[in-house]
């Protein structure tokens, strides 16, 4: 470290952090970004991520990458233990979107990928094998923090602290508040295979709903298969881990010889929201505020779509663009959003992890006499920073077709009203996606939001007024 001081300090360098690291690095925020590892966590967690969270890795300049250590599959069924299709998700993209609807992927691989780039950063610090060990100041003017790392101990002050830092949160412990738990809490052993060849391994995304043993089935990136199989009442982790057993349960999958494992873990999927998401200069982010079971392939993404929304409105809080105030939408918007998928997501567990076989046959026979789906439709952000009316929407070809880091106003047609730094203006074709969008509001002019979420639609001049009244400084 070569210096005590910076604008923030970001504790815990997973996707969160990384990503939160590279947004504001990029944005001219001096970061110090510390984890307790020297490595990355080697454990592959997250299998898939989807098209807004790739248009996130182009910002990044890690598309390129991303696609190359992913894959696309056609869809994701549940399937009955009797063979029965339940339900069938396709992976078709969002209308005039570049990037598919979702990827599967292999974590530690992108989050390398991730660290490589942003470690080139002018502006960002990076200290492994250094953690947080006490925040002994949070008032207005920012935060102390003590750290322990491989030369000792050290005080840093920034002006903020996000704590990126998991599930086990040190930051939220040191902040206090208390942890919404959904009362969801099923064991699953997580099984990681390479296999030689593709052959006879299904080729989509697979919840068998079996009573007898639901289990789960994800290609990840091109030979790496996920098998994930619900534990059964009176089954320990020592039971399922020990030698032999985690083989009867692949044999039915492979030929001999065909999948290797290379790590299998027994976890607790559940629901959790933290209460409270920022106390005075100190914020919380990804798994350390929520966490979900991973029937949807979201807390991942979760977490990166907090950092993107907490990254601009950091930035422009620190350049004196908008009001404190700001950051306080950043739980008002992001909470409603993460539980919409977290409650979705549960439902599905609650759909695939029925160990009765009564109920399990109602399940499917309902689902045969064509009862509703679960409702799966993209979330809104909860209230915030939005025009009066403006629903809280990403919408993909118009967050895709942005240039810069700031606000961007879209127009089909006329001249941009005066703009100041932070706005950009684009005057987009009326046979472009993001034109065909436009035109299909109705509406002369769409204001973007740095995180790609429309802040409204309207006339171009008073969208602008809105916004600044909206970020209560003078921008
Ligand atoms: C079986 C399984 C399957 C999953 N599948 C998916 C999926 O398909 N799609 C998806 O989107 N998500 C999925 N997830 C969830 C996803 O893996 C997590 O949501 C994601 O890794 C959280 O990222 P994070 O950066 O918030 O936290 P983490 O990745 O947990 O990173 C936290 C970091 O903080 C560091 N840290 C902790 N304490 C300190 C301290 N005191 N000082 C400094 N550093 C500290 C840790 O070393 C760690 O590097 C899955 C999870 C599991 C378990």
């Amino acid at each position: 470290m070569t210096n005590q001081s910076y604008d923030v300090l970001i504790v815990g360098l997973g996707p969160t952090g990384a990503v939160l690291a590279g947004l504001l690095a990029e944005a001219g925020v001096t970061v110090l970004a510390i984890d307790r590892e020297a490595d990355l966590f080697p454990l592959p967690r997250a299998a898939h991520f989807d098209g807004e969270i790739m248009q996130v890795f182009h910002r990044l300049g890690v598309s390129g990458a991303a696609e190359g250590l992913s894959r696309g599959i056609p869809e994701y069924e549940f399937r009955s233990g009797t063979g029965q299709t339940l339900m069938r998700f396709e992976n078709r993209p969002p209308q005039g979107s570049r990037w598919r609807a979702s990827y599967m992927f292999h974590q530690p691989a992108l989050e390398t990928a991730l660290r490589e780039k942003i470690s080139t950063l002018p502006g960002l610090e990076i200290a492994l094998s250094t953690r947080l060990t006490a925040i002994t100041r949070n008032d207005a003017s920012g935060v102390e923090a003590q750290i322990l790392g491989p030369e000792g101990v050290g005080s840093i002050t920034a002006r903020y602290l996000v704590g990126c830092d998991g599930g086990s949160s040190p930051t939220r412990a040191m902040i206090g508040g208390g942890l919404f738990d959904y009362g969801f809490d099923e064991p699953w052993l997580v099984v990681d295979c390479t296999a030689s060849d593709e052959e006879g391994l299904p080729q989509h995304g697979l919840q068998v709903c079996d009573p007898a043993r639901p289990t789960t089935v994800m290609p990840m990136s091109p030979l790496r298969r996920r098998w994930e199989f619900m534990l059964l009442p009176g089954e320990t982790a020592e039971d399922v881990l020990e030698g032999g057993f985690v083989e009867g349960l692949l044999q039915p999958w492979g030929r001999p010889g065909q999948l290797t494992v290379i790590r299998k873990a027994v976890y607790r999927f559940h629901g959790l929201v933290a209460e409270q998401w920022r106390k005075g200069s100190v914020l919380l982010a990804g798994d350390a505020a929520h966490q979900m079971p991973p029937f949807l392939g979201q807390g991942m993404c979760s977490g990166i779509r907090d950092a993107v929304n907490l990254a601009w409105k950091l930035d422009w809080v620190l350049k004196g663009r908008a009001g404190e105030a700001l950051l306080d939408s950043y739980q008002t918007e992001r909470e409603p959003h993460v539980r919409a998928i977290i409650e979705t997501a549960i439902a599905m567990g609650r759909m695939v992890c029925m160990l009765d076989p009564a109920m399990a046959a109602q399940r499917d026979q309902a689902t045969a006499a064509g009862a509703p789906p679960l409702p799966i439709a993209p979330p809104k952000a909860g209230p915030g920073v939005f025009a009066e009316g403006e629903p809280g929407t990403y919408v993909a070809c118009a967050a895709e077709a942005m240039g810069g880091g700031g606000f961007e106003l879209l127009t089909l047609s006329g001249e941009a009203p005066d703009l100041t730094e932070g706005f950009g203006h684009r005057r987009v074709s009326a046979d472009s996606p993001e034109g065909r969008w436009l035109a299909g509001t109705g509406a002369p002019a769409a204001l973007l939001r740095p995180d790609g979420y429309v802040f409204g639609l309207g006339e171009g001049a008073a969208l602008i007024e809105g916004l600044k009244a909206a970020l209560g400084a003078a921008v």
